[in-house]
């Protein structure tokens, strides 16, 4: 169906609907009847493929064959079949587990997805809602504007300047202009010009529109279903990792390869060269690494969301940690964006707004002004939202927009600083406009005063410069408003010349409460604060003034200023200024790049269709939750869903302490496997076995994986906000991190060796393993709490107040004590230990746990961070 070449009437009769938008329940049914309006992507994972998925790593695979192999071998030589057999339930557990944490890290990143769902302003019952994209239906009319994601293909009825970006489906980059009308048939997509389209976004001016196709179905649909799901990008840290794994399983595989042909050599038997080939291998590989990164990633994401803070790239967890500069807009994020009209200039006189007789400058407030008022509820911008609030005493205001039918307009944009209607009245047509004062001054020749229009002399100019100055040193936003008469027009750039001044309104828009504190933070965390903002320098700088980010004039500068500078200088002195006024969206990208030039990692927010560029290059880019546009929150890293600067600051905060918590399990889960390659090897050495292989992937799969999660939910450290920033590309192994695995490593294995040497000398070969063995798994519980903390101290200091941790711990010392007290015990060649020997390995594990504590200190104190 070409709905582009029928008439408008038409496609209403034929959806059932009109210009003032479908009956609520009418839509209702629809949206039952039709579906949701939604894009579904071909390849969703299935349970079983993901489960499949745990299996798919080269030690896995290499353990499951040495498990068929020795299956094999025992089958031929008549023997038991108990090692094939634990190993393989030993690699399914493991895989349970693993996929069992992967389905709850899935359900956090779907509940995070869940809040990013997209809002479309829908007419329905001539009422305007503001509602969730997959409730549109066909039939509906679409309210759009500059910064909206078009949700469904749609034909328009009004539009203002329209311009869509319609790459995203036709690969053209140029925002294409859009116009109501009817077109010949069939035309390529291209050139549907009275159309918009579902995934394309509203880049200048606004429009209505009326919905014909809705999720699957729209051209959007149609090349989402021949496309699979994107996976997300590994981030760099994982990457990293993974390429750990990869070089140890190398390593492994050739020493593994070189002990065979030896051992064949030696003519050792087939079954015990495997079987101790895959002990090394085990006791090397970080199996369950990968996985536990990816895991606190993804729950660290949503333990940010709870925050406020919705990830939306999990690479950004990692930068975020390093942010050096803050930049930041003014409204709404550093103040509460409740604004409210305080006082008024009008006619030589400046009044509280409470004193104010109706005039005219109360009627452009309501005219030139999209919020509206549904049952007692606004909806629109915070600023026309607190217009419409002051002026409504006055005026009964549907009546009053009915009167002056507004036949077109200029839509605001924060280039321009301003926007204009052009009203109807009777037969006199006038423009009203308003905007920042400096804007409107300068398109303004004459000016309103006593009823009358006078000339705007340089005299009245600089009364009126004063008036604002006044206002805006009070912290207090400053509008202007003027009008003009006319008889035709054209949408030029002669329209807005030649005004008539009317007046100004100052707007308060209190910083938000905890905002001050949140900035004594970002300085003492060696975080720099800046503002940039399109309200006027004098506003700004009281207000910046107030909350601490600067101190002296000297640190703001004008975007104007920065237009006449050339990138070199900008670069060169990017770092004297904390505060940018009157700013352009291009003013912001060339702060970020300026920053970036000087090796700095930005955080940069933004909430308009303009700021998305500079949201891409920042290293942070930070949308707005509750004021952005769609368009700007789909190519932010992370979004704000209260708005809040404090909250950037919290997620600083977070990134941090995920990142301290993957080295903590990092460390933790590699001293382990380094401490097993050692026990092997010396082993080896003395041609004996300290453990079985089945031993070592217990101690691996499943000693070490429980509280490796756990400590992935370890609090932040006192002094995370305090200390140097990370640099982004340090060496993730810092020469203290080395020093730290490769110590504790040490002294496990020691211990190990110690506890069986020196018991094999007292007991039989059994007990020596068994509690060899034991003293390891104990080892590995008591080095949890360590590792809740490697550079400080744990003892002493809230041992147990990681209620994750305590669980993971409590389910450890169960498993283990069925594995100790059943005949699970005979599997693992493992036997009963006397009280004695019992105290003996709890002593030494607490001896080597000590030591180990003592040691972080000098670690710390001799080797750089
Ligand atoms: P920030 O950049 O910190 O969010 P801002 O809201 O002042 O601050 P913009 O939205 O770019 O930034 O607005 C720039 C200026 O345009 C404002 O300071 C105000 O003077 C003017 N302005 C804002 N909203 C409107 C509007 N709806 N109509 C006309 N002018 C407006």
């Amino acid at each position: 169906m070409n709905y582009y070449s029928k008439d408008i009437n038409e496609l209403y009769q034929m959806f059932k609907t009109n210009k003032n938008g479908l009956k609520k329940s009418e839509a209702k049914l629809r949206v039952k009847a039709n579906g949701k309006n939604i894009i579904v992507g071909k390849n969703k994972e299935s349970k079983l493929k993901k489960f499949l998925k745990e299996f798919a790593d080269i030690m896995i695979i290499i353990l499951i064959i040495s498990a068929i192999v020795s299956f094999v071998i025992s089958y031929i030589n008549h023997e038991s079949y108990i090692d094939s057999i634990v190993i393989l339930a030993i690699v399914i557990l493991n895989a349970l587990m693993g996929y069992i944490q992967e389905l709850k890290a899935d359900k956090a990143i779907d509940a995070l997805k869940k809040m990013q769902s997209s809002k479309v302003k829908v007419k329905r019952d001539n009422n305007i809602y503001l509602m969730d994209s997959k409730y549109v239906t066909i039939g509906d009319i679409l309210v759009l504007e500059a910064g909206d994601k078009v949700p469904a293909d749609a034909r328009i009825i009004y539009e203002a300047a329209l311009k869509v970006d319609e790459s995203s489906l036709t690969g053209e980059s140029e925002p294409v202009l859009k116009k109501v009308g009817i077109l010949k048939d069939n035309l390529p997509i291209q050139e549907r010009s009275n159309m918009i389209f579902s995934g394309t976004n509203i880049v200048y001016g606004k429009c209505e529109a009326l919905v014909c196709k809705v999720g699957m179905d729209t051209e959007f649909g149609h090349i989402a279903n021949s496309l699979n799901e994107k996976e997300e990008e590994k981030t760099p840290l994982e990457k990293k990792i993974n390429d750990i794994s990869k070089f140890l399983s190398i390593i492994i595989t050739i020493i593994i390869c070189v002990m065979f042909i030896i051992g064949l050599i030696k003519g050792q038997d087939f079954k015990e060269i495997l079987l101790l080939s895959i002990s090394l291998a085990v006791a090397a590989i970080p199996e369950g690494l990968p996985a536990v990164i990816t895991i606190s990633l993804s729950l660290g994401m949503s333990e940010m969301a709870k925050k406020n803070a919705i990830v939306r790239k999990m690479t950004s967890i990692e930068t975020l940690g390093c942010t050096e500069i803050i930049c930041t807009d003014k409204t709404g994020t550093i103040t509460q964006n409740k604004m409210k009209v305080q006082e008024i200039y009008y006619n030589h006189e400046l009044k509280k707004i409470d004193t104010i007789d109706n005039n005219l400058l109360l009627k452009i407030m309501v005219l030139n002004n999209d919020a509206l008022k549904n049952n007692d509820e606004y909806l629109g911008d915070p600023t026309e939202i607190a217009l419409l609030e002051a002026s409504e005493k006055h005026f009964d205001v549907e009546k009053i927009r009915k009167e002056n039918i507004r036949i077109d307009e200029v839509p605001f944009d924060s280039d321009r600083k301003m926007m204009s209607t052009i009203n109807k009245h009777n037969e006199d047509i006038i423009l009203y406009t308003k905007g920042s004062f400096d804007s409107i001054i300068s398109h303004c020749k004459y000016i309103y005063e006593d009823e009358k229009e006078e000339l705007l002399t340089d005299e009245k100019r600089n009364i009126l410069r004063n008036v604002e100055a006044l206002e805006a040193n009070k912290a207090f936003r400053v509008l202007a408003f003027a009008y003009k008469k006319i008889s035709t027009y054209k949408l030029d750039e002669n329209l807005e010349n030649d005004l008539v001044f009317v007046g100004m309104t100052s707007l308060i828009d209190p910083p938000r409460e905890d905002v001050k504190k949140a900035i004594e933070l970002c300085k003492k965390a060696h975080i720099k604060p800046i503002m940039i903002t399109g309200d006027s320098l004098k506003t700004a700088l009281a207000i910046s003034k107030d909350i601490g980010i600067l101190e002296n004039d000297d640190e703001a500068i004008l975007g104007e200023e920065l237009d006449k500078m050339d990138f070199e200088t900008i670069s060169k002195n990017v770092s004297n200024y904390s505060l940018y006024a009157r700013v352009s969206p291009t003013n912001k990208l060339t702060i970020v790049n300026a920053w970036q030039k000087n090796n700095k990692i930005v955080a940069m927010t933004g909430d308009g269709v303009n700021d998305a560029p500079a949201l891409k290059k920042a290293d942070i880019g930070v949308g707005m939750g509750i004021t952005g546009t769609e368009v700007s929150k789909s190519v932010s890293d992370i979004i704000l869903a209260d708005d809040s600067f404090s909250t950037i600051v919290t997620a600083i905060k977070e990134g941090r302490k995920i990142f301290d918590n993957i080295r903590n399990v990092l460390v933790y889960l590699l001293t382990g496997n380094i401490a097993e390659v050692l026990i092997v090897f010396i082993g080896m050495l003395f041609g004996i076995q300290i453990f079985l292989p089945i031993q070592i992937l217990y101690i691996n799969l499943i000693t070490d994986s429980i509280p490796a999660i756990a400590l992935s939910f370890e609090k932040e450290e006192h002094d995370i906000m305090t200390r140097e920033i990370r640099k982004k590309n340090s060496s993730f192994f810092t020469p203290f991190l080395l020093a730290k695995i490769f110590t504790s490593a040490l002294l496990k294995a020691s211990a190990i060796i110690a506890v069986y040497f020196i018991n094999l000398k007292l007991y039989d070969i059994k007990i020596a393993s068994t509690m060899a063995f034991l003293t390891i798994i104990l080892l590995e519980i008591i080095f949890t709490f360590s590792c809740r903390n490697i550079k400080r101290n744990v003892i002493g200091k809230n041992l147990f107040n990681n209620k994750y941790i305590n669980q993971s711990i409590i389910v450890l010392i169960l498993i283990n004590i069925v594995l100790f007290l059943t005949p699970l015990k005979n599997i693992f060649d493992l036997v009963f230990l006397n009280p004695i020997q019992l105290i003996y390995c709890i002593a030494v594990a607490i001896t080597i746990f000590l030591v180990d504590e003592l040691s972080k200190k000098y670690i710390k104190k001799l080797f750089k961070d």
